[in-house]
């Protein structure tokens, strides 16, 4: 995708599944790539592995995304120091599961901290810059679990059905500024924590039940959605929310 190279693209939670594809992925696209998470070991592996790769090397910053405010700050001064950001990637997240009798009012509103609002704020801080570039693409990780709902516990789906609602309230308003906003919505990802937990004989026979496709997804899958989303291929979607799950729904 020729339009992402020296794009400054911004990716939440880019230290290990998912995240760390994307980040792999934008980078490999020539892209300016600025990622948080709150693991730093793994995060310098990743950025090890970029330069490996040949790529430039993207910037990390420790972040815990529950406060907001140093969120909205990071990006702010992000924008400045290495150019106004033009793609944001909301993709950090976190499917701890509990069912509702062990669901106390604390809990609940750090899983929506944690899973949406970091989203809405990532996504009000990059607007001015998207608007002084003519433009922008967010990119929303949400979840089949919204419409599945089979497994995951209460907070998490609630979660994850808001920020498909999230997705379509931003896309209208932020559409006249030619701000794309979209969202991602995996099934079963095998990510380094997934593997251990799915990759066993009763874990792949619930998968093979599911899934139309034969095969298991791992995160390039994902990435390269994104890649799409982010890239002008995508110039005329928006509102939309795209499902990458080998026809598990
Ligand atoms: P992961 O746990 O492997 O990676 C998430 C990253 O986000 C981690 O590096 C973690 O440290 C970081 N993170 C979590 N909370 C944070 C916080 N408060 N502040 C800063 N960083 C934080 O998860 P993943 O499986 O790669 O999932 C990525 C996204 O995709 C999530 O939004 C998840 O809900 C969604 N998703 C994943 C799957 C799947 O099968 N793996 C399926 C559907 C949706």
């Amino acid at each position: 995708y020729p339009s992402l190279k020296d794009k400054h693209v911004f990716i939440t939670g880019g230290a290990s599944g998912i995240g760390r594809s994307l980040v792999e992925h934008f980078v490999d696209q020539g892209s300016v790539v600025t990622f948080v998470d709150l693991n730093d070991d793994a995060a310098a592996d990743v950025i090890k592995g970029c330069v490996a790769r040949g790529g430039r090397p993207p910037v990390y910053q420790y972040l815990n995304l529950r406060n907001v405010e140093a969120l909205e700050a990071f990006i702010t001064k992000s924008g400045v120091e290495r150019g106004p950001i033009s793609v944001l990637v909301n993709n950090a997240g976190n499917d701890d599961r509990h069912q509702l009798s062990e669901v106390t009012s604390e809990y609940f509103d750090d899983r929506i901290a944690v899973n949406l609002r970091h989203q809405v704020f990532a996504a009000k801080a990059v607007v001015s810059q998207m608007k002084g570039l003519g433009g922008g693409s967010i990119i929303n990780l949400s979840s089949i679990t919204w419409m599945e709902a089979d497994g995951d516990g209460v907070c998490y789906v609630t979660a994850k059905a808001a920020v498909h609602g999230m997705t379509r309230a931003l896309a209208r308003e932020l559409g006249p500024d030619n701000i794309r906003v979209n969202s991602i919505a995996p099934g079963w990802i095998m990510t380094e924590r997934q593997v251990d937990l799915w990759l066993t004989p009763e874990g792949e026979k619930q998968i093979d039940a599911r899934q139309v496709l034969p095969g298991r997804i791992y995160p390039p899958e994902i990435a390269r959605m994104a890649l799409f989303l982010a890239s002008d291929d995508s110039r005329m979607i928006s509102k939309q929310s795209f499902i990458v799950d080998a026809g598990w729904i």
